[in-house]
């Protein structure tokens, strides 16, 4: 008999290492590259394509979600997945669900103040896959890192044994971030300028600005969105703001262009020591991928 005082511990394992990446499919380079470092990583990749209902606001909103799960089979295969879990509705919810995971304080501010239940739909959603696809390793975008903090605090909390592993934003060569909702931006100068006022930032941090106060007034004043929902310095871990950066953080921002609501957040790390801003990585090409 063995006495062991880790979940791990019990599981054991049969040493094949699964990678998990949740999606809602309509597949861009931002999605490939979560693809191609699970398969990197793991012996097997999983995709989940979903798009989870219960994490949408607005009904409209979910309707024109754009869709097209051939093309996604297709550039799932080109990089490498093994299996694409595209479920329907009803096998991922065939009743409404009585349990619903709602995760506090991380997921208050910034999304969670103008999408009212969305990360409670996206926590449960991710709860559910992982529980039914038990992956070791789990791949999100720091394109989305209240998501990623939201999500680190569930698997945490809830004990769900996947190391959830944060990826950088793809971007275009223009610095756009990739997103599947691009295809319906008609003034793309106006959505430029988040991430260009976001590079800004990236600059300040590089010669010392510290100050919440100074950032996020350096990013304001570069928007120029038909409106701003907010321009937060928030801590990674919590998703909470704070005044100055003193432990990682990211710089979030989010607001509309015409009928298109866009984030895009520029997270800082502690790097040898050095306080790092992470500008993703641009595209050579623009990708196409989006009708852009
Ligand atoms: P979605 O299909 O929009 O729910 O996104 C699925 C996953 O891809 C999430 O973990 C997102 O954070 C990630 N993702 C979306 N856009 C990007 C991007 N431009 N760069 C890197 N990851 C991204």
């Amino acid at each position: 008999m063995k006495v062991v005082d880790t979940p791990a511990a019990v599981r054991g394992g049969s040493g094949q290492i699964r990678g998990l990446v949740p999606t809602m499919g309509y597949f861009h380079e931002g999605h490939l590259s979560l693809m191609r470092t699970a398969r990197d990583e793991c012996d097997q990749v999983v995709v989940s394509v979903f798009v989870n209902p219960l994490q949408f606001d607005d009904p409209a909103d979910l309707e024109r979600y754009p869709r097209d799960l051939d093309r996604d089979l297709a550039l799932a295969e080109e990089a490498g997945v093994d299996v694409v879990f595209a479920p329907t509705v009803d096998v991922m919810y065939p009743r409404p669900p009585f349990a619903r995971i709602m995760v506090d304080r991380v997921a208050d501010e910034m999304e969670g103040r103008f999408r009212a239940g969305h990360f409670t739909g996206v926590a449960t959603v991710v709860a559910k896959l992982f529980a039914a696809l038990q992956p070791d390793r789990s791949y999100f975008g720091r394109k989305d890192h209240q998501q990623l903090a939201v999500i680190r605090a569930m698997a945490a909390d809830l004990s769900f044994p996947t190391e959830v592993v944060g990826c950088p934003t793809l971007r275009e060569p223009d610095g756009l971030a990739l997103s599947s909702r691009n295809v319906f931006i008609d003034d793309r100068p106006a959505a430029l300028t988040i991430s260009r006022s976001l590079m800004a930032a990236a600059g300040a941090v590089e010669s010392g600005e510290r100050g919440a106060d100074a950032l996020e007034e350096l990013v304001r004043d570069g928007l120029a969105l038909d409106s701003v929902d907010y321009v937060t310095l928030a801590s990674q871990e919590a998703a909470t703001p704070l005044d100055e950066i003193d432990e990682p953080a990211f710089l979030a921002v989010a607001g509309r262009v015409g009928e298109v609501r866009l984030i895009d957040n520029l997270p800082v790390d502690l790097v040898d020591g050095v306080w790092t801003p992470d500008r993703g990585i641009r595209l050579s090409e623009p990708s196409g991928l989006a009708n852009l």
